[in-house]
């Protein structure tokens, strides 16, 4: 059983839920204001149960579409990103809504965000599930976020410890010997 690794859980499957009917309802109302249908893009594979969940709610047609970026430090401490897996559809002449697992150093983000832009997105906005500021390096801001988390290394519902806890339905904490 993966979840005897936890040591403790931070967010509940049913806070996470209610979490995501208020963000879903909230970046609805935004669009609708603007008057533009995002295509919503999922940053592999942590968003996975985040967009299932969060795309759900939604009214308005949805396209989605995925990508695989990761992150690695350039020769100066900025980072980069390099794209592992590349979308089907165009964000040229659109608005894009990346959906993200959690903000952390905002390397990622911040990288992507500039990434879509260059290819002709007229708008980019972030929603990620989890925020962990303390940690910020570069100076980006997720539009919408689920929740602010403390500094420790979290797992499940999409986010992985070695590519494992993926499929927990809840945030948690890993027992210090699991990672020592
Ligand atoms: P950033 O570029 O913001 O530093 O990194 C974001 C990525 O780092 C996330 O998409 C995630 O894959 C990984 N990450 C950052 N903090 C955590 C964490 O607490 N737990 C897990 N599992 N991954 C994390």
């Amino acid at each position: 059983m993966i979840s005897s690794d936890i040591e403790k859980v931070l967010l509940t499957e049913e806070q996470i839920e209610q979490r995501c009917i208020e963000l879903a309802q909230q970046i609805e109302r935004d669009y609708e204001e603007e008057g533009t249908v995002p295509i919503i893009v999922g940053l592999l594979k942590g968003s996975i149960p985040f967009m299932a969940e969060l795309i759900k709610r939604f009214t308005f047609p949805c396209e989605i579409d995925f990508m695989s970026v990761s992150s690695y430090d350039g020769t100066e401490s900025i980072g980069d990103v390099r794209i592992e897996k590349d979308m089907d559809l165009s964000t040229k002449s659109r608005s894009v809504l990346v959906v993200e697992d959690i903000v952390d150093t905002g390397r990622t983000l911040a990288e992507v965000k500039k990434m879509f832009f260059n290819k002709g997105a007229t708008d980019v906005k972030i929603v990620s599930l989890l925020d962990k500021p303390d940690r910020r390096v570069v100076d980006i801001e997720a539009d919408y976020i689920g929740f602010t988390v403390p500094n420790e290394f979290v797992v499940g519902y999409g986010l992985d410890f070695n590519q494992k806890y993926r499929n927990l339905p809840f945030i948690g904490v890993l027992k210090p010997e699991i990672y020592e």
